[in-house]
């Protein structure tokens, strides 16, 4: 028997409810996607309960589930594992925590959660401003780092003792409320302690960016200044076992988007770099197929992230979706053409519902299909939400698709004698 290897893709935020605008179809009803439908229709499908019925997870918790782990058991925040995808070191006991450069008015009321997308370059000089005021005026902390990652995104990393993650987020995540205050959520002196460091920093940063040269620089283009910056998902890295150890399988991804990035580094999985895969509409699907067929040959388990599927619902763009699903489809025909079903597993699945009526994720389950060696074909034959739901998986949590592909890969082991 030849060895059984897998490419898992996962659509971000791809399942969605029925449109309006398109005739009270999905996304993935209404999109033309022969090799989509191929994969559904030469193999099993169901739907999926990513953390449980009804609950809308976040992709962060939606991938530890889609991974096999038990996130109600593991997950420990966003900050560190969006902080190690953007390659931003995290020790065992380090928090960290995601921040969004923003822009307030005077009486500190948030006019824009990303400060007009700042570009990567202000936002990296300003940065640096913020990290020579942390040394010139360090809090009272055992080590702290700022640095920002990708336009308004930045993280900021603090240890030593006396820390706690149970911290509420300054970010109000709306606009047109005051920027909030950091709470400790428990007792202790931990989270006071925290939540205070916060608190300092939202003022100090405050000072050092409103009258920072790059911010005049930006006022006078009639830009929004990048006065403030706001504190959220504060986290530490879950303590997980990598998936070597649980599946023994030599795990691979290829992902753009750093949240996704650093799950899949805290499990181990080897991170593949691949020119122009950019978790943007533009991505490179091609390239991305390509590259996950040539890590097949090293690796016996690669996972494909494709970020444009949930982009195109947070903007509320119905056509954009349906374009980007076909877009993924031209993916999946390349998977389809250059790898052989007798000894390949493709899955596709998602990691959330993203409605683009609500513009935010969703509690209804997603379809999953598996096509390849041995597995029971169904009579379901075409890849959609409402087919998929009459599949022969059925309908599962995300913590059981990975011991049901292991099992396909050959390498399950047996409860019992
Ligand atoms: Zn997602």
């Amino acid at each position: 028997m030849s060895i059984v290897k897998a490419v898992f893709v996962v659509a971000d935020g791809m399942a969605d409810v029925p449109l309006k605008e398109l005739d009270g179809k999905t996304p993935l009803e209404a999109g033309e996607t022969p090799s989509l439908n191929r994969i559904a229709e030469s193999g099993i499908c169901g739907v999926v309960d990513i953390v449980a019925p009804g609950i809308p997870p976040g992709s962060d918790v939606a991938h530890l589930a889609l991974l096999g782990y038990d996130v109600l058991e593991v997950y420990s925040g966003r900050g560190a594992l969006e902080a190690i995808g953007s390659e931003i070191d995290i020790l065992p006991n380090d928090l960290a925590l995601r921040c969004n450069f923003a822009t307030v008015n005077e009486e500190f009321e948030v006019l824009d959660r990303r400060a007009g997308r700042i570009e990567n370059d202000d936002a990296a000089k300003l940065a640096v401003a913020l990290e020579e005021s942390l040394r010139d005026d360090p809090p009272e902390v055992g080590g702290i780092l700022f640095k920002s990652t990708i336009q308004h995104r930045a993280i900021l990393r603090l240890s030593g003792p006396n820390l706690s993650t149970m911290v509420s987020d300054t970010d109000p995540h709306k606009i047109g409320v005051k920027v909030l205050k950091a709470r400790p959520l428990d007792a202790s002196s931990e989270a006071h302690n925290t939540a205070a460091i916060l608190n300092q920093l939202n003022q100090q940063f405050y000072s050092v960016l409103k009258s920072h040269p790059v911010n005049d620089e930006r006022m006078k283009k009639g830009l929004l200044p990048a006065n403030t910056v706001l504190f959220r998902g504060i986290g530490q890295l879950p303590e997980i076992d990598p998936l070597t150890l649980l599946y023994g399988i030599r795990p691979a991804v290829i992902a753009a988007v750093p949240l996704v990035r650093g799950v899949c580094k805290v499990a181990g999985m080897h991170l593949i770099p691949v020119a122009n895969a950019t978790g943007t509409y533009e991505t490179d699907v091609i390239a991305k197929a390509r590259a996950a067929v040539e890590t097949l040959e090293v690796h016996d388990f690669v996972l494909i992230h494709f970020k444009a599927t949930d982009l195109a619902s947070h903007d509320g763009k119905p056509r954009t979706k349906v374009a980007m699903i076909e877009k993924l489809d031209v993916l999946v025909n390349v998977l389809l053409n250059t790898v052989d079903l007798e000894d390949t597993l493709i899955i596709i699945s998602s990691d959330h519902t993203t409605s683009t009526v609500k513009r935010e994720h969703s509690g209804e389950p997603v379809p999953v299909a598996i096509v390849g060696p041995d597995v029971r074909v169904d009579d379901v034959d075409e890849f959609g939400e409402r087919a998929c739901a009459k599949g022969g998986l059925g309908r599962i949590l995300g913590k059981d698709l990975m011991p049901i592909i292991v099992n396909l890969l050959g390498k399950a082991e047996k409860a019992g004698s």
